[in-house]
């Protein structure tokens, strides 16, 4: 595989880019996209890059039907120097294909699945835009496209690229988010597909969200599924908590959407020797913790806003205010490094750059 030559068809006539403050989050699309088929007959074959354009399938193709469909999210960063940077996109490859493997989808060669993201994004580099905060958001996924409707892994899949320019997530300045502690609805439970990056998760998570984003929630606190006592995740990104010095974020237990970020904050915490542990957190500690005055910091980890403090969680009997919705230090000190690795403003001492 690893010799597979991926061909390019280029577009007649470009699109007009949007203006950077036109920009929000996943609205506008570059000019090429990358299509590769799958087929149980010849594997997947045909990796192209191609003119941006809609996907033509039968109304009986399998992801209409039962979702059998996983995605990924990373982004390409311009520096000061004019280079293109990607943070550590061999972790969206590996996990598309452990999404891949918990929804029967076949594995697809991470060397070219690599290969074709960077291709692509060297293709659109003038789509990346400039501006402090801004970035080219990388949309990997996976559709079953065979015409059948018996409930089965389907025999033909189409993996896809696409490219969307977005603005900067804090336009105002990194600010701490309220968030609600969901008690009905649950996210994802152990043996279940929390672990992967499928639709069925997020279809699944709306109507929480739609419940509670008018009474002025950014995202939800997601709950185990059995006890609904332990902590897993804030909305689309893993959560932490700083208490007493010290950091603790959910350990990955089956349910929980294992972060590159999360993994990132927890090599830079350890590069920095503050204590970070991974394991299973009550919300009940929490209160104590609050009450106790020794709960310091709570911020969300994720590839959209890299890190989002939390200021406010609003449980069903009480609201625990952390740190006087104020950013705390260590929240600031996280982003500020890893956008600054990121934008190649300050150095990598990872290797996460590519
Ligand atoms: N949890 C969920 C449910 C997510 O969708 C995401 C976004 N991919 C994350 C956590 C954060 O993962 P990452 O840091 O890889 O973006």
């Amino acid at each position: 595989m690893t010799s597979t030559k991926i061909t390019t068809t280029k577009v007649i006539a470009k699109k007009t880019k949007p203006a950077t403050d036109q920009l929000e989050f996943g609205r506008h699309f570059t000019d090429h996209m990358f299509v590769m088929d799958y087929h149980t007959d010849k594997g997947w074959y045909d990796p192209r890059i191609v003119p941006y354009q809609a996907i033509t399938l039968d109304p009986a193709a399998m992801v209409y039907h039962y979702g059998q469909t996983v995605f990924e999210g990373l982004k390409a960063y311009v520096t000061e120097t004019n280079d293109v940077h990607l943070f550590r996109p061999e972790q969206n490859v590996k996990r598309l294909n452990r999404s891949n493997e918990r929804m029967c989808i076949p594995e697809i060669d991470e060397e070219l699945a690599l290969r074709a993201l960077k291709e692509l994004v060297k293709l659109e580099k003038e789509w990346i835009p400039n501006a402090p905060g801004t970035s080219l958001y990388i949309r990997p996924f996976v559709i079953a496209t065979e015409p059948y409707l018996g409930v089965a892994p389907s025999k033909q899949y189409k993996f896809v690229i696409i490219l969307s320019p977005v603005g900067a997530y804090y336009k105002e300045g990194i600010n701490p988010v309220k968030i609600a502690v969901e008690n009905k609805y649950i996210r994802a439970i152990k043996g279940g597909t929390g672990e992967a990056k499928t639709a069925g998760n997020y279809a699944g998570s709306l109507i929480a969200q739609e419940k509670v984003s008018d009474a002025g929630y950014a995202q939800v606190l997601w709950l185990d599924g059995l006890e609904k006592k332990y902590i897993e995740e804030v909305g689309s990104m893993n959560v932490f908590f700083k208490i007493n010095g010290e950091v603790i974020t959910p350990a990955l237990n089956g349910s929980i959407l294992p972060g590159v970020t999360r993994n990132s904050v927890i090599q830079l915490l350890k590069h920095w020797n503050i204590p970070v542990k991974e394991e299973k957190i009550a919300l009940e500690d929490i209160k104590i913790a609050y009450k106790n005055g020794s709960l310091e910091e709570a911020f969300g980890a994720g590839t959209a806003a890299v890190i989002s403090p939390i200021g406010e969680f609003a449980c069903e009997d009480e609201t625990i205010v952390i740190n006087n919705h104020q950013t705390g230090d260590l929240a600031k000190r996280l982003y500020d490094t890893l956008t600054g690795i990121q934008y190649g403003k300050i150095k990598d001492p990872f290797d996460w750059i590519v």
